[in-house]
């Protein structure tokens, strides 16, 4: 898929995962950016990548090591911004993927960002507190040279959440000497989190999912939402559809899959996620033995809200939704994106969809540097002004240019990346 392009000599080029389909998209946005396209080759490498040993004492006395990394993809538009992932899958080129979508996300929706991620290959579910505290302070230490408010501010993504921001802070605090709050964002609302942040990412989702259902004349009214992850994204976003009218016919995480055509209540489910860390064994629902069933349920709103890669050849054609709503990070293939276009599938693409995470983030900062702090309506509300014009200018990109909304996000936002570069140029 990626042959022909320079592919650094760290990663195995046998398998990129999920940078193959980045450099694709990346691909299809090059013949739109005119002479910028000559920075382009700019976006195919990360500007920075720290791998870094995270060893621990156990519990039980013996010393485990974890493989920790922070990748900064570019930085031209502002400092690096993107969470922090632990996961026993991650890699080195799938945090490559997520800090380059940071790049794109960041200037789609115009906060001052540039674009990094992190990330640690283990399975917290594995650790006790006081490990995953241990783990995240030593990953802290070790990435500590190349963030800070004004370098690189990390956040929460996968499995990561306000209590490891809290280490974190602390952490950077600690050695540099001064309580930093802007070094991370996603914090709790006691040091110097934002009202609103917790919920932006499925506010977001709903937002713009909201818009396409208008662009295409979808009554949100009695909607059937499917949503793939019922965690701080899909579960959110699958609540506020509800509160709208809509209805949940459709969920999947990682511990199983429920189906309910007459809908399943998001509130009790969400009680029951937080209760239970997962979807299984939910009463108010059918749970379905075959997991890939899930994508042929046939649904007004797709909503993958889990990992990258779910949405690919192999069960694209299944797939008989109006819209789908990326609220993952990467969740389909280019392959899939063709496929998807050519049924008429509108796909609002993840740098657009769940952008409201980072945006939040964003306000979080800035009132981190103000010490001065917002209501969670006023951030509502700005959050929504910033996710109803990126969704205009995307989709009217993609009206004008007859591309789909993701080469169309991505003209908007490479270009804004492109310009900073020319501008800047190169140094020394
Ligand atoms: N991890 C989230 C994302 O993928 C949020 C990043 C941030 O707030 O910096 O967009």
């Amino acid at each position: 898929m990626a042959s022909g392009h320079a592919i650094p000599s760290y990663l195995n080029s046998e398998d990129l995962g999920p940078w193959a389909s980045y450099l694709e998209q990346i691909d299809r946005v090059a013949p739109h950016l005119g002479s910028l396209s000559r920075w382009l080759e700019t976006l195919k490498r990360p500007k920075r990548i720290l791998v870094v040993d995270v060893p621990i004492e156990l519990d039980n006395g013996a010393i485990a090591h974890f493989e920790g990394y922070r990748v900064q993809h570019n930085v031209s538009r502002g400092p690096g911004k993107g969470g922090v992932r632990y996961h026993q899958d991650v890699t080195l080129s799938e945090v490559m993927s997520l800090a380059a979508w940071m790049s794109i996300k960041n200037a789609t929706v115009n906060v001052p960002y540039g674009g990094a991620k992190g990330g640690i290959r283990v399975d917290p579910r594995t650790l006790s507190r006081g490990e995953l505290e241990r783990m995240t302070r030593r990953y802290t230490s070790e990435i500590n040279v190349i963030i800070g408010p004004n370098k690189d501010i990390p956040a929460p993504d996968v499995n990561t959440n306000e209590q490891v921001m809290a280490w974190m802070m602390d952490t950077y605090s600690m050695n540099t000497g001064q309580t930093a709050t802007g070094v991370v964002t996603g914090k709790p609302i006691t040091l110097g989190g934002s009202l609103g942040r917790r919920d932006a990412t499925g506010r977001g989702v709903f937002v713009v999912g909201s818009q396409a259902a208008e662009k295409i004349g979808l009554d949100l009214k009695g909607a059937r939402i499917a949503v793939q992850g019922f965690g701080n994204v899909g579960g959110i976003a699958a609540r506020l559809f509800q509160e709208a009218g809509a209805k949940v016919i459709a969920v999947q995480d990682h511990t199983g899959t429920l189906y309910q055509p007459g809908g399943i209540d998001a509130h009790a489910l969400l009680e029951h996620v937080q209760r239970t860390g997962g979807v299984k064994s939910f009463e108010g629902a059918e749970a379905l033995d075959d997991h890939d069933q899930f994508w042929k349920i046939e649904s007004d709103i797709l909503i993958p809200a889990a990992l990258e890669g779910q949405i690919t050849e192999r069960n694209a054609g299944d797939i008989r939704t109006r819209i789908v709503v990326e609220g993952a990070n990467g969740p389909t293939t280019p392959k899939a994106d063709d496929i998807l276009r050519e049924s008429g599938t509108l796909v609002v693409p993840d740098v657009v969809a769940n952008a409201g995470g980072v945006t939040v983030s964003y306000f979080e900062w800035v009132q981190d540097f103000s010490s001065f702090f917002w209501s969670e309506e006023e951030i509502n509300a700005r959050l929504e002004r910033i996710m109803r014009d990126a969704f205009a200018s995307v989709w009217q990109v993609s009206q004008e240019k007859s591309v789909s909304m993701r080469t169309a996000a991505y003209i908007v936002a490479c270009t804004r990346i492109l310009q900073a570069r020319e501008l800047r140029g190169l140094y020394p």
